[in-house]
């Protein structure tokens, strides 16, 4: 629906743009919504405006809501708004009034509000603005062939073809009524006027004209008696006296008829203002991010996973990709605002400071993953040692590690510095609860001399001897051992590393003695010794 909107709508946007960045909100009742339908799991796009959202609200004291728009109920899909709410609440972005939290609104799911939304379309048709059409599908279609026949394959139900339908136009109030008392099937239509501009000034975007040849009559009320997106939408951020709509790109085409139907209700004063979000793209660049990507370029796009049925229908999450909220919130608060500053590393409560409307972009925003990642790693380096081991503690525990908190918090001191994910912090180091699993062999047999391993057996019995077994302590040991023995760091480090982690890489050599404790590390070093003679022999 949104696409074709797309194809015959033409936006004009006015290059000058006079009201950008002078408008002052009013300070004592901000009010906004995030209003998500609950049809999966919710898109890292949607949680960027939801982000936006909350941090204009909290910016201005203001009140961040949160509406599930649920009215379409093909789409519903079951766990939906659960998700929702534990998205947010993981982001740490939580709604102050709203379905799941309560408030004067309620309820805040509009399928509990069917009743408003009828009362409203009434209202609509009994002030002239709406009308109700009894067209059955049939003659939808026959109408749409006659268009196509003469050369017209757009039909839109509108000004001009309208006057052709059976509507309550152009029936007699009698017939209207008898069709009514039948109970025939009808919608509500919203009477689009003929051969005007409609305006308004979206805070990002500028001017925005459409003209209403290119609007179609828009239903309202549905033949089951539900209300279209367009009337819940509008009557709810009425009632719920929402003073800005923040929201995606893609409903930009609607605002036109949203206009038109704030002017029905004679609600214009009250009008929300309007700021439209710029589209996410995909790493590449090329068009919309959409939930498919995820796969296609082997990054998370949506901030939890979700499991349904089908494996093309399920994704992973940020969250069990092993990202941290707040390296989240920050790289998503990024797509598509930015400070003007040089600051990139932004708490929520600085990015609640910072940020404004007037420095949201107009043009689409590049979800760069390495950007993401990057993020990760400042905030896992950041992050308290104590906090991490909290995290990974049942990732340890699921891989076996039976530790203490304060040696799992010893383990994160030494790994953050080289983690991009949480995970990272005990995948990578396997070696530091157990014994070494994996050699790397091609490097030992580079490296390892079977004619050194009596100068290595003394400096592993010059270890052993150590009294203080601090990091600090060990470095001081083995230089004064390699110095006396006119050896180089680059023929001892390296085996010492080997022996220890298995690995080249991991946290510094003494370090991980002070880690291990004197038997740990003497034992590890004979027992490696002897595979490496194993490997070069
Ligand atoms: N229910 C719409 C959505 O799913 C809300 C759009 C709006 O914010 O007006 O995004």
């Amino acid at each position: 629906m949104v696409a074709s909107a797309y194809q015959f709508l033409s936006i004009l946007i006015n290059p000058h743009q006079p009201q950008i960045g002078s408008y002052q909100p009013n300070m004592s009742n901000i009010r906004v919504r995030f209003a998500p339908s609950p049809t999966g799991a919710l898109h890292i796009g949607g949680v960027r405006t939801a982000l936006y959202n909350y941090l204009f609200a909290k910016k201005h004291g203001g009140t961040f809501v949160l509406r599930i728009e649920d009215t379409d109920q093909g789409r519903y899909v079951p766990g939906a708004e659960e998700y929702i709410l534990e998205a947010l609440r993981w982001c740490g972005i939580m709604p102050s009034e709203g379905q799941g939290i309560g408030g004067p609104h309620t309820p805040y799911r509009q399928s509990e509000r069917k009743v408003i939304y009828m009362q409203h379309a009434l209202n609509l048709v009994a002030n002239g603005t709406a009308y109700y059409a009894f067209d059955t599908p049939e003659e939808l279609e026959a109408a749409r062939g006659a268009a196509a026949a003469a050369g017209n394959h757009n039909f839109k139900y509108d000004a001009i073809s309208r006057k052709a339908m059976k509507t309550s136009l152009n029936l007699t109030a009698d017939e209207v009524q008898r069709r009514l008392d039948a109970g025939e099937h009808y919608v509500i239509r919203l009477k689009v006027p003929e051969n005007e501009t409609v305006t308004f000034t979206d805070l990002i975007r500028g001017e925005v004209s459409f003209h209403t040849s290119e609007l179609d009559d828009k239903v309202l009320m549905k033949s089951d008696g539900m209300p279209t997106y367009h009337l819940a939408n509008i009557v709810d951020d009425h009632l719920m006296e929402i003073t800005h709509v923040i929201r995606g790109e893609e409903w930009l085409p609607s605002t036109g008829h949203h206009v038109l139907l704030y002017r029905a209700f004679g609600w214009e004063a009250t009008k929300p203002q309007f700021s439209h979000l710029p589209l996410i793209l995909r790493p590449d660049g090329k068009g919309k991010l959409s939930k498919r990507d995820g796969a296609k370029f082997g990054m998370p796009v949506f901030p939890l996973s979700w499991k349904a049925d089908t494996p093309e229908d399920s994704f992973d999450g940020f969250r069990e990709s092993g990202f941290l909220p707040e390296a989240v919130v920050n790289f998503l608060a990024f797509l598509g605002w930015n400070p003007g500053t040089e600051q990139e590393i932004f708490s929520l409560d600085g990015l609640c400071e910072a940020f404004s409307i007037e420095k949201i972009s107009k043009s689409g925003a590049r979800f760069d993953f390495e950007k993401a990642k990057w993020y990760n790693q400042q905030y896992l380096h950041a992050t308290d040692d104590a906090e991490l081991a909290r995290l990974v503690r049942p990732l340890a525990e699921a891989k076996g590690y039976q530790v203490t908190n304060e040696y799992l918090t010893k383990v994160c001191h030494l790994m953050k510095g080289r983690a991009t994910f949480l995970p990272d912090l005990v995948e990578q180091s396997s070696y530091l609860f157990g014994d070494v699993q994996v050699f790397d062999n091609e490097n030992i047999a580079k490296r390892w001399k079977p004619e050194s391993r009596p100068v290595f057996e003394a400096l592993a019995d010059h270890v052993k001897a150590q009294s203080s077994f601090e990091a600090a302590n060990l470095e001081a040991a083995v230089k004064e051992f390699m110095a006396e023995r006119g050896l180089k760091p680059g023929e001892v480090m390296p085996m010492l590393r080997l022996s220890l982690a298995g690995t080249m890489q991991g946290p510094g050599v003494f370090e991980m003695m002070e880690l291990l404790g004197n038997d740990r590390t003497v034992e590890r070093l004979a027992m490696a010794f002897s595979h490496f003679d194993a490997i070069v022999k």
